[in-house]
């Protein structure tokens, strides 16, 4: 992957630090193009490749005629905020082991809408869940549990999750984590077709639904203790609670979810460096994404 920075010149650490990386937006430009089309630009309609192509916001197929913008089917598409803000803010989300809530980005970019910051990490969120999409393998646990959600309905929320083991030290690898509506045969099957390669060894409950589930494709181990995904859905739901007071509602439950899975299977990569880049191909990934969850809440970022 192509280094944000080349040779003596070391990751930024502070906000100060990356301003100065990316002193303005067509810096921020010339950075994204590069990312998203390091081989030279290519259309997003006809696919035709045109390696001379110099770095603009919205390029015009030479072969087709079609114009692509920059953002054009990436979670930035019809983005009403310049690239800069949006490097920063990619930054900003990763440079920090915790995470952040809307509140903290309305005050850090002086936002004056709160539904702007809110519509902004969750967009950031979904490109989280893009670019942490690698399968749990090998030995993996599979346990549910609930979590009690804020608002007047203290709503509890069964969840899925998957948590590789790393032999022989037995420590937690990468960690997959669902919302599901029932905890039944269907949805235990599902997130093990989305979520595990087959082949792998399940750790598995010994007891309903795992127990009828679709396991053909999988080694499976009934154990009576699969303490290590409770306990990581019982982690999840002390950091929601501690980022956002209770203010999170089931039907954007996933999201929160994909976020606390993505940092904590990126702290085993080697420096920030990495996790930003990590971020940075869920951002400018060419995928077209549904927006519906957010349209109907929020304006858009
Ligand atoms: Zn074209």
């Amino acid at each position: 992957m192509q280094a944000i920075v080349t040779q003596n010149i070391r990751f930024p650490e502070t906000r100060e630090e990356f301003k100065k990386l990316f002193p303005d937006e067509e810096a921020s430009l010339r950075f994204l193009f590069n990312k998203r089309w390091p081989k030279g630009f290519v259309c997003s309609y006809c696919n035709w490749l045109n390696a001379e192509q110099l770095p603009a916001k919205t390029i015009t197929c030479s072969h087709c005629g079609h114009p692509t913008s920059i953002t054009t089917n990436t979670v930035m598409h019809g983005t009403k905020k310049s690239l800069s803000q949006w490097l920063i803010c990619i930054w900003w989300f990763t440079a920090t082991e915790g995470g952040h809530s809307a509140k903290d980005l309305q005050r850090l970019l002086k936002l004056s809408s709160y539904q702007t910051a809110w519509t902004w990490l969750q967009k950031l969120r979904m490109a989280m869940s893009v670019s942490d999409n690698r399968q749990c393998r090998d030995t993996v646990e599979i346990s549910s549990d609930t979590i009690s959600l804020g608002g007047e309905t203290r709503a509890k929320a069964p969840i899925l999750a998957a948590a590789e083991i790393i032999l022989p030290a037995g420590i937690t690898g990468r960690i997959k984590m669902k919302s599901i509506g029932t905890l039944n045969s269907k949805s235990v099957g599902n997130f093990l077709n989305e979520h595990i390669l087959p082949g792998s060894s399940l750790l598995i409950p010994d007891s309903e639904p795992f127990t009828t589930g679709e396991l053909e494709s999988f080694i499976t181990v009934r154990s009576a203790t699969v303490d290590r995904s409770r306990q990581i859905i019982k982690s999840f739901e002390i950091w929601l609670n501690k980022i956002h007071r209770g203010g999170v509602v089931a039907k954007h439950l996933q999201l929160y979810l994909d976020e606390f899975c993505f940092r904590s299977n990126a702290a085993m990569l080697p420096d920030s460096e990495a996790i930003f880049n990590l971020l940075l191909t869920g951002v400018i990934g060419n995928k077209p994404l549904s927006y519906k969850s957010l349209t109907s809440e929020a304006a858009k970022g």
